[in-house]
């Protein structure tokens, strides 16, 4: 099995979160990145990138910005806007049901109404803000997730903002809760060495002192001088070295389970100026010689320079832009929308592929978010090696595909086979 579709090695997708981005930098910035025509900002890329959205805006002191409705009431502002940009695949991530930073207000009622107005899937749900955003989901001091809570006497009552029961019906099916890591490339191995030097930046020691620590913790395991020695690396101001997974499996509070999954960047540098240094050639080469994937954390709307709304696209963000283009024009990185590539780690964990003579079967195993697999968008992404002799038939699931949905490609030991039936960039 190839890890990403041929000729790519490695993958990347930016996930943007929506804050302090205007309907109009919003439709401009989308046409350059996605479109192939002529934009404000240079020629459309074609870039596999989908953008987030919120339904409602309650921050006091952000005053601009799209939104599904008007603040919180019912009126609609850029329902438009943000249904379109579903349905072209360039929004693909809810940034919570909304902003209320600073103020709070969510209520479960308000996720009722959002769903019963979109009427559209959404896949990945990520966290936002601060905590007045009790919406949100596996952090402590949220409810988003927690049907039940109980009083210091025991006795129980129902967080009003409890909503992640409605996950299924909005296609939730990979969160983000704040996971940031600065090792470039993810589903890889990384050591502990690489780790700690990745996290230096802002730590009280070198990472020689965090390794040593990391070292002596896992010699120690679960007990107590374990927990003492991940305390000393917290302490020296390294976050402990857990996998280097890109996506896992998790489970909400009430329950239900979940992929999680982790980013790339760090909060210091989530602005769109701040593109020129987390898309560098100098990281884009480190992807593509570590044969990860990765997430890169951003905001596309939020401008250092301003402090608030960006108005233009900087020149360094756009060039980073183009430059992720010739990664991926060369052949060299797979930029794919947040919510492909996940969907693309996750059917790697549930496919099994083997030979019989001149057949090829594929089995699917069922996962516990996503259900079954093994349609055709989940083949698009898939490529399987299949060495020496012709292939004849293929069967997926227990059925035989029809000639046509598959394609054999190189020869002798080398040979492999797809199911991309066309561009890659045409299957949603
Ligand atoms: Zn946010």
């Amino acid at each position: 099995m190839f890890r990403f579709p041929p000729p790519f090695r490695a993958a990347l997708a930016v996930s943007s979160d929506i804050d302090y981005t205007t309907p109009g930098y919003f439709l401009d910035l989308h046409a350059f990145v996605n479109g192939n025509g002529q934009t404000r900002f240079g020629r459309g890329l074609g870039l596999d990138i989908a953008d987030s959205f919120w339904f409602y805006r309650a921050n006091p002191e952000i005053s601009e910005g799209i939104s599904y409705f008007e603040g919180t009431c019912e009126k609609e502002k850029d329902a438009a806007v943000i249904r379109e940009g579903i349905q072209q695949g360039r929004i693909d991530t809810l940034h919570a049901y909304g902003d209320f930073s600073l103020g709070g207000g969510f209520r479960r009622e308000l996720a009722e109404r959002a769903l019963s107005r979109l009427g559209l899937s959404v896949p990945i749900w990520i966290n936002h803000g601060d905590d007045h955003n009790f919406q949100n989901v596996l952090a402590p001091g949220t409810y988003g997730d927690l049907p039940e809570k109980r009083s210091a006497g025991g006795w129980p009552s129902r967080p009003v903002e409890y909503h992640a029961d409605l996950f299924g019906r909005l296609g939730i099916q990979f969160i983000w809760t704040g996971d940031l890591t600065c090792v470039v490339g993810q589903e890889r191995p990384c050591s502990a060495w690489e780790y700690y030097r990745a996290h230096r930046a802002g730590a009280r020691a070198g990472p020689a002192a965090a390794w040593v620590l990391d070292r002596l913790a896992r010699a120690a395991g679960a007990t107590l001088p374990g927990r003492v020695f991940r305390r000393g690396i917290e302490h020296l101001g390294y976050p402990v070295r857990g996998r280097n997974d890109l996506v896992w499996l998790d489970r909400l509070r009430d329950g239900r389970s979940i992929w999680r999954f982790q980013r790339f960047g760090d909060f210091t540098r989530d602005c769109i100026e701040d593109l020129t240094d987390v898309l560098s050639e100098e990281i884009l080469d480190r992807l593509v010689a570590n044969e990860g994937a990765m997430v890169l954390f951003t905001h596309f709307g939020k401008s250092r320079v301003l402090q608030g709304s960006a108005r233009e696209l900087p020149a360094g963000a756009a060039e980073a832009f183009r430059r992720l283009a010739r990664f991926r024009d060369a052949g060299k990185i797979w930029v794919a929308r947040t919510s492909r590539l996940l969907r693309h780690l996750v059917v790697l964990k549930r496919l099994s592929a083997w030979r019989e003579g001149d057949l090829v079967a594929l089995e699917w195993q069922e996962d516990p978010v996503l259900g079954s697999l093994g349609d055709l968008r989940d083949l698009a992404t898939v490529a399987v090696r299949v060495g020496e002799g012709e292939v004849r038939r293929i069967v997926s699931a227990g059925r035989a595909l029809p000639a046509g949905v598959w394609r054999a490609h190189g020869a002798g030991s080398c040979a492999w086979i797809d199911f991309a039936n066309g561009s890659l960039a045409e299957t949603v």
